[in-house]
């Protein structure tokens, strides 16, 4: 009868009416006769109580202890799921992410999976239980709790997915799917039916965080579609899949980041040399660099902007004026007042005249772009922080209804 992965997200599970609506639905499926393996999060606010708790106790907290505090929250979920689905009088079983077989590197707070040992899962769905597993977590060769980093959960499903050969994976949550735009900021905002795994990537880079992008870029390489769904109304959500055929849009979403500082280095000598010297000097500080520039060079100097996540701002900053000299730069000239813009779409590629689109609907809106980057499915442009909502409804509007 095949078998299929659930996943059920925090506030799919916050109180007990959530804990038995997710019941209901996972015992469904199992009533129509498949095998069910579910990946659940913490509850509600969970993790981040339990980070509190900590900080109250300790500002520094080894990351090893944080593991163990934090997996806790994915096994009360998986415990409290299961004594549900007991009630409503079905065979399952509850395990935490080592008994599931979730094998990972060590590194606490971020690991990475290994493998699963998938004896015991298939044991338990051999006897026709019903099998809840808790999300973000496993254990490392030196038998520790790992978890996965924040919103890890996704990836338990998916992994358990790839692992298992599911026929599907669905990703119950407490919005109804992924959509063109965030719906709180663009009124425009649809939902998509279908979006490929490259584009959700985009946009969850770009800060739509529907799904973790950990979890897409797993389902990419297994080729595991997602079905986003709705845990609290019945109605069809949204497939992320390798390709998509049943709507013909040219833009699949746009987005805003306002997470971005542009730094720009003034007169630089304009020779060989001086871009890979900025670059190399900031991946050495492991900065993440997006939107790049150069001007042309003019009297024997040039200047090169780039934009860094804010996060980073300072660790750049610091690391470029100790090196002005050798770079042989005048200034370094910082300008925090930006938000990036960016439309995501697999159908930009053969389609000419897109960017040009994207320009127009900012002019009418006198709009001014500071900086302009593009892939082959993205164009994003950087522009004053003020006219980020503006930029973002002209840019979907142009393209999408
Ligand atoms: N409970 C974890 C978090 O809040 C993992 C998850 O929910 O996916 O980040
Ligand atoms: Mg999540």
């Amino acid at each position: 009868m095949g078998l299929i992965v659930q996943k059920f997200g925090g506030t799919s599970v916050k109180d007990k009416e959530r804990v038995f609506n997710a019941a209901r639905t996972i015992t469904a499926a199992y009533e129509s006769g498949t095998d069910i393996v579910v990946a659940v999060s913490a509850q509600g606010k969970t993790t981040d109580e339990l980070i509190e708790k900590a900080a109250q106790i300790n500002p520094k907290p080894s990351k090893r202890e944080m593991d163990v505090l934090l997996s806790a929250g994915e096994q009360i979920s998986s415990a409290l799921l299961a004594i549900a689905i007991e009630q409503l009088g079905f065979p399952v079983v509850s395990l935490t992410g080592w008994q599931a077989g979730f094998v990972t590197r060590s590194n606490h707070g971020a690991a990475r999976i290994k493998r699963i040992e998938t004896a015991r899962i298939k044991n338990e769905l051999d006897k026709r239980n019903i099998v809840i597993v808790a999300g973000f977590q496993g254990i490392n060769r030196f038998g520790d709790i790992t978890t996965f980093g924040r919103g890890g959960s996704d990836t338990t499903a998916v992994a358990l997915a790839a692992a298992l050969k599911a026929k599907s994976c669905q990703i119950y949550t407490d919005v109804d799917g992924v959509y063109t735009a965030d719906p709180r900021i663009v009124k425009n905002a649809r939902k998509l039916d279908e979006i490929t795994f490259d584009e959700m990537l985009e946009l969850a880079a770009l800060g739509a965080q529907v799904l973790h992008n950990r979890s897409v870029e797993m389902a990419k390489k297994y080729n595991i579609t997602l079905e986003v769904v709705s845990s609290l109304e019945s109605k069809p959500g949204t497939k992320v899949k390798e390709v998509v055929s049943m709507e013909k849009m040219l833009i699949r979403g746009a987005a805003k980041d306002d997470n971005v500082v542009r730094l720009s280095l003034i007169g630089l000598p304009d020779m060989p040399g001086i871009a890979f010297k900025i670059f190399s000097l900031l991946a050495g500080k492991h900065i993440n660099v997006d939107i790049i520039l150069q001007s042309v060079g003019r009297d024997g100097t040039k200047d090169i902007s780039f934009t860094v996540p804010v996060d980073q701002k300072d660790i750049a900053v610091e690391a470029l004026k100790e090196a002005l000299p050798s770079l042989g730069a005048q200034t370094i000239d910082i300008d925090d007042n930006v938000c990036k813009v960016s439309i995501v779409g697999a159908g930009m590629q053969s389609n000419p005249g897109v960017a040009a689109r994207m320009f127009e609907a900012l002019y009418d809106e006198n709009i001014n772009i500071k900086m302009i980057s593009t892939s082959e499915i993205k164009i994003s442009v950087l522009i004053e922080a003020k006219d980020g909502t503006a930029a973002l409804n002209a840019v979907h509007d142009a393209f999408i209804n």
